[in-house]
C-alpha cells in the first residue's frame, strides 16, 4: 500500500486552487490528474519582471514593470474595438490595450490620475509603445505582490500560465518532506538538495540557467526517477535469479533433426547466441537473456532450437507473441520443424474458446503439448502447464516486465526466460529498458540478402508510384503499401488506407488487400494469409504489419508520408522486404520539404544498420520521440532526460545493484525510504513483488 505520507501527492488535481471540473480534463491531459503530475510538470521558461525602465527607454518586445500615472481612458468605438488607456511618466506615454474587457473593472482598477504599477510585455505599434492585457496591475503600496521572477510552463490550448502556476504553487504547499533515500555520499558529491527542496527549486527558477537539465535540483529529481526505474528492474531480476534455477539436461537429438531439415546453416551469430542460451539453460541458475537482433536476422529459429532443448530435457516451453498475426505466423513456421523432430506443438490465442480451449488446456496440463505458442491468452490464470521450464517472449517491447513475469510464474520449478527484440534500442538506452539482463546480439544477417534499394520520393509523384506498383504487381511482384500515420485520429489513417485500396482495386481487382488496426483478428489473419500465399499482390496497410511479419516474396515497400514515422519504425517496415533472394525496393514518399525530415529520411538511404538508425534517430529527435514510448518499450520518463542525464543512468544502475546485494528486502532505514521512492514513481508492482517474495 502506498505510504500515507504520499497521499497529498496522489490527490486529485481538483483539490488544487483554481482547478474545477471544467479545466481538470485539460490540465489532466497536459500534465496528469494527480497533484504529483503537476509537480513533475517542469517550467521551460522564465519571466523576469525585474526591469524597471522609464517609458522612453523601453525596447520593443521587452517584459517590464513600470510605474506610471493613468492619463486617460479611450473606450472603443464599438464593442469589438479595443479599449485603450493612456499611461504616462515623466519621459512619455504608453498605451494599454484591452479587448472584451469590462469597462467598470477597467475604471476601478485604473482610475484616471492615479499611479499604478504595471507589468507585462511591451510592443511598438506605429512607433508607439503599447501593452496588450498587462499581466499585473497593482497599486504602488501592493508592490510586494508582484512576482519578479515567474516560471513559464508548457501549456495546452485553453489553459493559461496563471492557472497552471497557481495550481502548481498549491501543490507545492501540500508537498510533504520525505525521508532521504539517496546515499549521503552521492548527495554530497553532487551537491544535491533534498527531495522537497529540489521540487521547490525547480519551480522557482532565478535565472535561465536554473532551467537547464544540469541544474542540481533537476538532476536530483532525474536521479530519483532513474533510481526508481533501476531499482524496480533490479528487484524483478533479483527475484527471477533467486527463484531456484534448474539445470536442464538435453541430448541435442531434436536440435540435430531440426538443423538437418533447415534449408540453410545457422549464421555464426545465431550459433553463438544459441550456445549462450544453452549454457544458461544447463546452468543451475534461472536465465534472463535478451536476444537483440535486427529485423530479419533470424531470431525465431534460434528460439525454436532452444525450445527443442527444453523439450529434450523433459519439460515444456512457451512462446509469447504480441499479436495474433505473429503468433499464427510463428506457429506456421515452427509446426513443420516440430514435426520433423517429433515435438508436439500447439497454439493458444484469445480466439480459442469453449470446448476446444478446454481440451487444449487439458492436454497442456497433462504434458501432451511440448511447445505452446500464443498471445497474452497464455497468461490467463487457468492456463497451467505440466512442467514449464522455458519461456520465449518475442518482440519484448510490447510487454511490460511484469507481464513477462506473469508467464514465468506458471513455471513451478524455476524457468529460463528468453526475450527477443528487433527494436534497435541504442546502447545508451538498453539499461533503462532491460536493466542488466544478459544480452546476446545477432548482428550478422543471413547470407544472400541484397540491400534494399531505398529511395526518397516526393509525395507529388504519388500517381507515378501507384502506376509503377500496378505494373510490378502485374509482373508478379508482391508489394506492401503503408499508409500515413495520422497521430490525431485513427479515422483519417483509415480513410487514407481505404482510398489507396479503392484506387488500386480499380487497377488490380481482387489482387489488392487491406489490413488495418480496427479489423477483427480473423479478418486480418485471412488477408495476411492470402498475402503470404501470394493470392494478394498488394497489401495496403496501416502500421499493423510493422512487427515480425515474414513474407519473403514481397519485394516492394511503399511508405506514404514517411516523415511522420520514426526512423526506427521505418526501419522495421523496410525490414519486411529484402527477405528473399530478389532485389527489393523501398520507396519513402515524403510529404514535406522540411530540413529535419530530409535529413532523417536520407539516413534511411545511407544505412540498413538498425542500431545506427536508432542512434541517429535519437540524436535528431531525442529519446522521448524516438519511437513513441509505447512502441519502444522505453519507460516514460518525466524528469530524466535520457541524453542530458545519461551519466546518471549508469550511476542509478550501480546504486540499485548495491541495494539489492546488501538489502534485498528493503528492510534497512534506507531501504524503507527507497520503498517510498518506488511508490512515488508508481512502481507499486515492484514493491508488491518484494512482499510476495
Ligand atoms: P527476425 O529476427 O526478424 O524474427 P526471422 O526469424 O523471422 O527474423 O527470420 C527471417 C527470415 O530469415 C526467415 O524467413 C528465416 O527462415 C530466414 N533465416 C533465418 N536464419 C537464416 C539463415 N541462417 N540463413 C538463411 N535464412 C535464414
Ligand atoms: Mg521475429
Amino acid at each position: 500500500m502506498r505510504p500515507a505520507k504520499l497521499f497529498p501527492l496522489f490527490a486529485d488535481i481538483l483539490t488544487l486552487p483554481g482547478i474545477g471540473p471544467r479545466n481538470k480534463a485539460l490540465i489532466g491531459r497536459l500534465a496528469g490528474e494527480k497533484v504529483v503530475d503537476l509537480l513533475w510538470h517542469l517550467p521551460t521558461g522564465l519571466v523576469d519582471r525585474r526591469a524597471r525602465p522609464k517609458i522612453s527607454q523601453i525596447e520593443d518586445g521587452a517584459i517590464v514593470t513600470l510605474k506610471a500615472v493613468v492619463d486617460s481612458h479611450q473606450p472603443g468605438a464599438s464593442r469589438r474595438a479595443p479599449y485603450r488607456i493612456m499611461l504616462r511618466d515623466e519621459t512619455g506615454y504608453l498605451t494599454l490595450v484591452f479587448f472584451h474587457a469590462r469597462t467598470d473593472w477597467l475604471q476601478r482598477s485604473l482610475p484616471e490620475g492615479e499611479m499604478r504599477l504595471i507589468s507585462g510585455k511591451v510592443e511598438y505599434y506605429q512607433d508607439r509603445p503599447q501593452m496588450t492585457h498587462p499581466d499585473y496591475i497593482l497599486k504602488p503600496e501592493e508592490a510586494d505582490e508582484l512576482p519578479l521572477l515567474e516560471p513559464l510552463y508548457p501549456l495546452t490550448q485553453g489553459v493559461g500560465q496563471k492557472i497552471v502556476r497557481r495550481a502548481i504553487m498549491g501543490g507545492l504547499e501540500t508537498a510533504p518532506e520525505l525521508t532521504e533515500w539517496h546515499r549521503p555520499d552521492i548527495l554530497a558529491k553532487e551537491g544535491w538538495p533534498g527531495w522537497l527542496e529540489a521540487v521547490q527549486q525547480v519551480h522557482a527558477p532565478q535565472a535561465a540557467s536554473d532551467l537547464e537539465s544540469a541544474h542540481p535540483a533537476r538532476r536530483r529529481l532525474a536521479y530519483d526517477e532513474l533510481l526508481a526505474n533501476q531499482l524496480a528492474l533490479a528487484l524483478v531480476r533479483h527475484r527471477a535469479r533467486r527463484s531456484k534455477g534448474r539445470a536442464l539436461v538435453f541430448t541435442g537429438e531434436a536440435k540435430v533433426q531440426i538443423l538437418k531439415a533447415l534449408p540453410y546453416d545457422l549464421t555464426s551469430d545465431q550459433a553463438r547466441t544459441l550456445a549462450e542460451i544453452e549454457a544458461d539453460m544447463a546452468a543451475p541458475l534461472s536465465m534472463l537473456r535478451l536476444v537483440q537482433g535486427d529485423v530479419g536476422s533470424g531470431k525465431t529459429i534460434v528460439a525454436m532450437l532452444a525450445m527443442a532443448g527444453a523439450v529434450e530435457a523433459g519439460t515444456q516451453a512457451a512462446m509469447l507473441a504480441p499479436t495474433e498475426i505473429l503468433a499464427r505466423q510463428h506457429y506456421a513456421t515452427l509446426a513443420p520443424l516440430a514435426e520433423v523432430a517429433g515435438l508436439r506443438i500447439d497454439i493458444l490465442t484469445g480466439r480459442l474458446k469453449g470446448k476446444s480451449r478446454a481440451e487444449l488446456l487439458a492436454r497442456l496440463a497433462n504434458g501432451d503439448i511440448d511447445i505452446l505458442v500464443g498471445t497474452h491468452a497464455l497468461m490467463t490464470v487457468d492456463v497451467t502447464f505440466q512442467d514449464l521450464a522455458f519461456v520465449v517472449v518475442d518482440e519484448q517491447h510490447r510487454f511490460g516486465v511484469f507481464q513477462r513475469l506473469a508467464l514465468a510464474e506458471k513455471a513451478a520449478n524455476g524457468v529460463d526466460v528468453l526475450v527477443m527484440t528487433a527494436t534497435p534500442i541504442p546502447r545508451t538506452l538498453t539499461l533503462t529498458v532491460y536493466g542488466d539482463m544478459d544480452v546476446s546480439r545477432i548482428v550478422e544477417k543471413p547470407p544472400g540478402r541484397k540491400p534494399v534499394d531505398t529511395r526518397v520520393v516526393s509525395l507529388d509523384r504519388l500517381e507515378e508510384v501507384a502506376a509503377r506498383v500496378v505494373r510490378a504487381a502485374k509482373d508478379g511482384a508482391q508489394i506492401y503499401w503503408v499508409c500515413p500515420l495520422v497521430a490525431e485520429s485513427e479515422n483519417s489513417d483509415l480513410a487514407a488506407a481505404e482510398d489507396r485500396h479503392a484506387y488500386l482495386k480499380t487497377q488490380l481487382g481482387d489482387k489488392v488487400g487491406l489490413v488495418h488496426g480496427r479489423m477483427k483478428a480473423p479478418e486480418k489473419d485471412a488477408v495476411m494469409a492470402a498475402f503470404a500465399a501470394g493470392d494478394i499482390s498488394v497489401l495496403v496497410a496501416t502500421t499493423v504489419i510493422e512487427v515480425g511479419v515474414d513474407v519473403p516474396n514481397a519485394t516492394i515497400m511503399v511508405i506514404e508520408r514517411a516523415e511522420r514515422f520514426g526512423l526506427s519504425q521505418l526501419h522495421q517496415l523496410r525490414g519486411r522486404v529484402g527477405r528473399g533472394g530478389a532485389q527489393s525496393i523501398c520507396l519513402l514518399l515524403r510529404g514535406t520539404t522540411g530540413e529535419v525530415a530530409r535529413a532523417r529520411l536520407s539516413i534511411m538511404r545511407e544505412t540498413e544498420d538498425g542500431f545506427r538508425i536508432a542512434e541517429e534517430d535519437l540524436r535528431l529527435r531525442g529519446a522521448g520521440e524516438m519511437l513513441g514510448t509505447r512502441q519502444s518499450g522505453l519507460p516514460d520518463f518525466r524528469l530524466a532526460d535520457i541524453e542530458a542525464h545519461g551519466d546518471l543512468m549508469a550511476m542509478a544502475r550501480d546504486d540499485a545493484r548495491l541495494v539489492i546485494e546488501t538489502d534485498p528486502s528493503l528492510g534497512t532505514p534506507r531501504g524503507k525510504a527507497l520503498r517510498t521512492l518506488l511508490y512515488l514513481f508508481e512502481r507499486d508492482a515492484a514493491v508488491k513483488y518484494l512482499k510476495s517474495g
